[in-house]
């Protein structure tokens, strides 16, 4: 397939960087190379760029710069958060709050706090994918001491309340960690109105380069670091710094900053499209997540007697993107645990497809889009059951 005629819809999965991101990025490799730590020109000028990058990411979070420190992406600052907290304040108390449809660089995580012997509860969502303030009071004990919640769902996008959640936590003793990886740059989050403590952002959802993220750690939040050397960002994360992409990162989110609002009304526009047309071509297709309370770019739909695998290949040899899970596990056989979590039958799950728009989506490709998908999913529908399906005259029209 033709790459000028190809169709991405996997923008949840990472973004293309954008030029803007790519040009600056080139300044820092080519002629501001310097490392940070030198005291000469090239190194002070290098260390202004570290310092506007930092400038840059707070202001999307109405934090303060020196709260604002750079990893290698989200897994590594979901790590620092949770392993860094909880090993740090042990004897504050050794339970845990998470919600069971994390990412898998919090699930991981926690899994090895296990290991380390604190106790971890998961919060299963409503049907929907919210988890509620509710069930995180209801979960809270004496010794809890962390709770994490994600902002917005990486598989089907539904957003959560953290200030409501995070006032529970507090209440009850606990810091707040968001794992705002999919929200960050396109959602407004305000950590001191939202009460977070520590929050998790990465550079390639946002057209940012891969490889590049930070960590939010509220002043005076306490933690270990998962890793050992030099002075760099005040040795809660030692290392050379990448700045090529903490640069592409910090113009990366000044552009989210400028273009938030009216890109988010874009992509809703455009889903919107995407799914009424899917509805008025198809019969049997379900949306998952919450019907508002959802990123703007999300779709994440069951289409009824297809294998999710299947309809994603036969939609990548039309060059179609899009992803039956997070990219994370895709390869994995087992269906999505955000899907089963939130209710669905291991089959319902397995014939789901996420579907995620982006800043180089148009109104034309999403046309083109719904009509291969439309064709696909009848095809593969009339193949699995040729002579019961009810789209049966519409697959003559498709083989027409
Ligand atoms: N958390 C969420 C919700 C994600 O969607 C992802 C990436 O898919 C991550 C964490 C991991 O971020 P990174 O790829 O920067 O390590």
């Amino acid at each position: 397939m033709n790459r000028a005629k190809r169709i991405y819809l996997d923008h949840s999965a990472t973004t293309p960087v954008d030029r803007r991101v790519v040009e600056a990025m080139n300044e820092f490799m080519l002629e501001k190379f310097g490392n940070p730590s030198s005291i000469h020109a090239y190194g002070r000028e290098a260390k202004d760029a570290l310092d506007f990058a930092r400038i840059s990411v707070a202001k999307l979070l109405d934090a303060e710069s020196d709260d604002i420190f750079f990893t290698s992406g989200g897994t590594e600052a979901d790590n620092l958060a949770l392993i860094g907290y909880c090993t740090r304040n042990r004897s504050r108390g050794t339970h845990v709050i998470i919600s069971s449809i994390e990412h898998s660089a919090i699930l991981r995580s926690a899994k090895e706090l296990e290991a380390l012997g604190f106790i971890v509860t998961r919060l299963r969502p409503d049907r929907f994918g919210e988890v509620t303030a509710n069930a995180v009071e209801a979960a809270m004990t004496d010794h809890t001491i962390l709770v994490s919640v994600m902002h917005a769902n990486n598989e089907v996008g539904t957003i959560n309340d953290l200030a409501a959640i995070s006032h529970v936590a507090h209440t009850g003793g606990a810091v707040f960690h968001t794992d705002a990886v999919q929200s960050f740059g396109k959602l407004p989050i305000f950590v001191g109105r939202m009460g977070i403590d520590m929050l998790s952002l990465s550079g390639h959802k946002i057209y940012g380069p891969k490889g590049i993220g930070a960590i939010y750690i509220k002043h005076g939040v306490d933690l270990s670091p998962r890793q050992f050397g030099g002075h760099q960002e005040s040795e809660v994360r030692p290392g050379t710094e990448n700045l090529p992409g903490i640069v592409g990162l910090g113009v990366a989110a000044d552009l989210c900053h400028d273009e938030m609002v009216s890109e988010a009304s874009k992509l809703a526009y455009l889903r919107d499209e995407l799914w009424n047309r899917l509805q008025s071509g198809l019969e049997r297709i379900k949306l998952n997540g919450h019907p508002e309370r959802r990123m703007a770019g999300n779709l994440n739909v069951t289409f009824d007697g297809v294998e999710g695998e299947a309809l994603l290949v036969a939609l990548d040899l039309e060059g179609v993107a899009v992803s039956s899970g997070s990219a994370c596990s895709s390869g994995s056989t087992s269906p999505s645990h955000v899907l089963t979590e939130i209710g669905l039958s291991p089959q319902a799950a397995h014939s789901s497809l996420r579907m995620t728009l982006g800043r180089i989506n148009s109104i034309e490709q999403i046309e083109r889009a719904a009509n291969i998908i439309i064709k696909s999913v009848i095809r593969l529908r009339f193949m699995d059951r040729p002579y019961s399906s009810s789209e049966s005259s519409a697959m003559q029209a498709v083989l027409a």
